[in-house]
């Protein structure tokens, strides 16, 4: 379930609160008020902090993403060879082909 970041209006209490996305919006812990707003803040930072990780994983380890795409070319090949014929996947994309 997605975690959800709400502001409360009535005590201005900043909170967390998991639970599906069409389920009605929580009381404020602190106060139990139930005028409470959906903060959208959350995702964008939550991407962003996503990308940094993804970036700094790459440029650590390159021998890794090499070893990863070697492994994953033949299977590559293989759907599209199943889904073009082979002929279509040699004439574009000869690279496929080279072992
Ligand atoms: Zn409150």
């Amino acid at each position: 379930m997605p975690l959800y970041d709400y502001r409360c209006e009535t005590c201005e209490t900043i909170f967390e609160a998991r639970h599906a996305f069409d389920a009605p919006a929580p009381l404020c812990p602190v106060c139990a008020s139930a005028s409470v707003q959906r903060q959208i803040t959350t995702a964008p930072a939550q991407l962003k902090g996503m990308m940094a990780n993804a970036g700094s994983s790459r440029s650590a380890s390159k021998e890794d993403l090499k070893s990863k795409w070697s492994e994953e070319t033949p299977k590559l090949r293989d759907q599209l060879v199943s889904k073009l014929g082979e002929d279509t996947v040699r004439k574009n994309a000869p690279s496929l082909f080279s072992e």
